[in-house]
């Protein structure tokens, strides 16, 4: 929103944003609770529900069977099914997801690529832009519909800049505004966050974190970082860095690690190194030389398999319950590849938080697999553009 809007038309656009992201969280709302929900007055309500109403967006009725089961009747507000659109994308290491959802979640259309991610920064951010336009078009849908975009890489931007900063964790996006690249590409604003914290509102959203305002979400994939959700806010600490739990020190491992230093935690327990101990055990035990490895979520109870992964289970735990001393989460929710692994994992983790962290904090603590598995970080990101806070990164 520039200047030359006057302010106005700025309000008018705020009012239009907080009608639009209340309307996106819930089915069907009565004027009265979006003036409450939006702090906005009786009267602006009224005047942005008839703009979204002459702009095609909402629909106004008698709402849903449960909300006039509640006594709600006339003055129901909804968001038109097929009006607003929100749309996520997902940078990993070494693809780019994007996709198409109602406000409510339901996702449309969905595209993905394979490429070098972290080493070709242009190319993904390319790649990306390609894939919403196609992903828009088999959803039937026009970016003129779309209610919010937002994205989650896989590294650490400045809070203050929405710039990549850490230069040795995402070395060749340092100094790019992935936001602003993203924007120029689509011609539409696209809030960007860091993939962990992306993972934690998608948990929180549709899977293992409802309901909860304080808990952990790892994403343990070919990095170790965490998501942290503070009094039901994404914490990411003074410049957006916090949660780069990967690069902890694990006393007694010496390998170098990509940030410079030796021991850290994935070093020990990436995805990458987990699955090199699976092929040498599977090869060992079973006589299978086979170099496909069996999906982690597959693995055999008790088996030598399970046994590596609760291994590793109880190294990110044993870094974990310092995490859990200091912040005192309900849940530590396990996502990312390696969480797919489920009980061997959450066994792994739950041994060392309750071996390590301090008995009341350690029973508070609920250890669990996340529930969207390796597409938390996509819902999070839908979760996110449905928030319609263009600009700015996760909340
Ligand atoms: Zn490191």
């Amino acid at each position: 929103m520039t200047d030359a809007t006057g302010p106005v038309s700025a309000r008018r656009m705020r009012t239009r944003e907080l009608l639009l992201g209340v309307l996106a969280e819930h089915d069907t709302v009565s004027r009265a609770e979006l003036s409450r929900l939006t702090g906005l007055s009786r009267s602006a309500v009224g005047a942005g529900v008839a703009a979204l109403l002459a702009e095609g967006l909402a629909t106004e009725g008698a709402g849903s069977p449960a909300a006039a089961g509640r006594g709600r009747r006339a003055g129901l507000v909804s968001l038109r099914p097929a009006a607003g659109v929100v749309v996520g994308i997902d940078f990993g290491h070494a693809h780019i997801t994007a996709a198409v959802a109602t406000a409510a979640g339901e996702i449309l259309a969905e595209r993905t690529d394979e490429l070098d991610v972290d080493g070709r920064p242009n190319d993904a951010l390319d790649s990306a832009a390609g894939l919403v336009h196609q992903a828009l078009e088999d959803a039937g849908q026009r970016l003129e519909l779309v209610l919010g975009i937002a994205a989650g890489i896989p590294g650490p931007l400045d809070v203050r800049t929405q710039v990549v900063r850490a230069p040795t964790i995402l070395s060749d996006w340092v100094g790019l505004d992935p936001a602003d690249e993203l924007g120029r590409r689509l011609g539409h604003p696209v809030s960007v966050g860091n993939d962990a914290d992306m993972g934690a509102r998608g948990e929180r959203a549709f899977g293992a974190g409802r309901g909860l305002d304080d808990f952990l979400y790892i994403k343990a994939s070919h990095g170790i970082g965490a998501g942290i959700v503070l009094a039901g806010r994404t914490y990411r600490g003074s410049t957006g860095i916090a949660g780069e739990i990967g690069h902890t020190q694990l006393p007694g491992a010496t390998s170098w690690c990509r940030c410079g230093s030796r021991g850290c935690l994935e070093t020990v327990v990436s995805i990458t190194e987990v699955r090199r101990q699976l092929t040498h055990v599977l090869k060992t035990g079973a006589g299978d030389v086979s170099t496909v490895l069996p999906p982690l979520a597959e693995l055999a109870p008790n088996s030598a398999a399970a046994r590596v992964v609760t291994d590793a289970g109880r190294t990110i735990g044993r870094v974990l319950a310092d995490l859990v001393n200091c912040l005192n989460p309900a849940a530590i929710v396990l996502g990312g590849e390696l969480g797919t692994a489920g009980a061997p994992l959450v066994a792994g983790v739950r041994e060392s938080v309750d071996r390590y962290a301090q008995p009341a904090s350690a029973q508070a603590v609920s250890v669990r697999s996340g529930l969207l598995g390796q597409r938390a970080e996509l819902l999070g990101a839908m979760a996110t553009a449905a928030a319609v806070r263009a600009g700015g990164a996760a909340g």
